[in-house]
């Protein structure tokens, strides 16, 4: 069914591309302007400065790239992996499968970890396998923090204590595509190597910039690695030209609209953007707590605290079709939410609830699930809705989420 007019907002509940601000809208709305303009480098210093305060490191560099996610994964491959050099990739879920399959496509060798369902990443098993390394072949852990198709988020500490305690020099790289600008990271005291990330989740922007965050370790690595590379490579990048910054022409109104989304992170303070999403988050959770009485559907994480405030994976019972509650949601009740990924399709469906999103759309969204599954007669604990509001409801911050 396609109807040439919607009325009113359609919600976007996917875990990404978000809902774009408005203020990021206007600022992409503009004529692309000559690459010798001053204001060039002045939009891409900010947009480097402001990453680098997100991401609250001083000492690591941010390289961009006209590119998705999976660009900058390919980013991280080609500069740190030399050849007979070993990735380590914490099994997480689809996201970490998609980044070891990317490794062994490009002709790297990997270790993995198994991922166990509903689980987030065994890290006695990255340890172990680190301390069985003896040759140090193992150049970098690639973890990713937040696996977007399970909604389960890791623990960066914990990973990190792992390492340590392996004693291991292996580097940490963090995959923070969906958790950046979410969910609180410090990549210098947390001691993280590489910071991936992208455009357009949590930073509320349209996909297209990819980017990484690489500490001094991290560019010795790649400064000793060998493999032939150009566009992928970062210290092509380390030029002051903004031409040189992206290898090419950057991507102008991108950039205008991430220094208008990080603006707006600032604006309403680091601390309660991530307050924010660990109320709107729990709020859901609550949501699919009270659904979950029936039976038909209920998380697919098990383990509450690794549950993740970007995203939320519900998995369906074997009868309930998750891409129909989804089509409903999406027809009936202008709710679009996401599916299931890889080993996930047909077994789940997502909520995202990040970026740019306040109390009433999460409601609101939740109000749609909760309507397709009434169309469809999927038996839910009906009151869902009312114990999101009852989360929301107890929060006790002046403010409003
Ligand atoms: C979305 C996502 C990616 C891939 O990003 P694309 O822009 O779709 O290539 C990688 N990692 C995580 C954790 C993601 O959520």
């Amino acid at each position: 069914m396609t109807r040439t007019r919607i009325p009113g907002t359609r919600f976007l509940h996917s875990p990404g591309p978000t809902h774009l601000p408005d203020a990021v809208l206007a600022a992409m709305a503009r004529q692309p302007m000559d690459l010798a303009d001053p204001r060039v480098a002045d939009t891409i210093m900010a947009c480097e400065a402001g990453l680098k305060r997100l991401l609250r490191t001083v000492d690591g560099e941010v390289f961009f790239y006209a590119a998705n996610g999976h660009g900058a994964w390919e980013v991280v491959i080609q500069n740190l992996l030399a050849p007979g050099a070993l990735a380590l990739v914490p099994g997480t879920g689809h996201f970490s499968d998609s980044w070891a399959v990317q490794c062994q496509a490009l002709d790297r060798e990997v270790l993995r970890t198994p991922w166990a369902e509903g689980r987030p990443i065994d890290t006695e098993a990255v340890a172990q396998l680190l301390r069985d390394d003896r040759e140090r072949r193992i150049a970098a852990v690639l973890m990713v923090h937040t696996d977007t198709a399970s909604g389960i988020t890791s623990d960066i500490d914990a990973m990190r204590a792992a390492m340590d305690a392996s004693g291991h020099p292996a580097l940490l790289v963090v995959d923070a595509v969906a958790s950046l600008g979410a969910a609180p990271l410090a990549m210098d005291s947390q001691r993280i190597d590489v910071v991936v990330g992208a455009s357009q989740k949590g930073l509320m922007l349209p996909p297209g910039v990819g980017f990484v965050a690489v500490n001094a370790a991290a560019q010795a690595v790649a400064q000793a690695n060998p493999t032939p590379r150009f566009y992928w490579d970062w210290t092509r990048r380390a030029g002051a030209m903004p031409y040189n910054k992206f290898c090419g022409t950057p991507p102008l109104n991108l950039m205008a609209g991430m220094e208008a989304g990080l603006g707006l992170l600032f604006e309403e303070g680091l601390e309660a953007v991530f307050d924010r999403h660990r109320h709107l988050s729990a709020a859901v959770h609550a949501a699919v707590e009270a659904w979950s009485r029936e039976g038909a559907v209920g998380f697919f994480c098990t383990e509450p605290s690794a549950r993740s405030v970007s995203v939320t994976a519900i998995r369906t019972a074997p009868g309930t079709d998750p891409d129909a509650i989804r089509r409903i949601a999406r027809e009936r009740f202008d709710v679009s939410i996401a599916g299931g990924l890889g080993p996930l399709a047909g077994r789940v469906f997502r909520i995202g609830h990040l970026g740019d999103v306040n109390a009433p759309m999460v409601l609101g969204a939740l109000a749609g699930v909760e309507a397709a599954m009434t169309v469809l007669g999927v038996p839910y604990g009906r009151d869902g809705v009312a114990a999101a509001v009852s989360r929301l409801a107890s929060v006790t911050s002046a403010g409003p989420l």
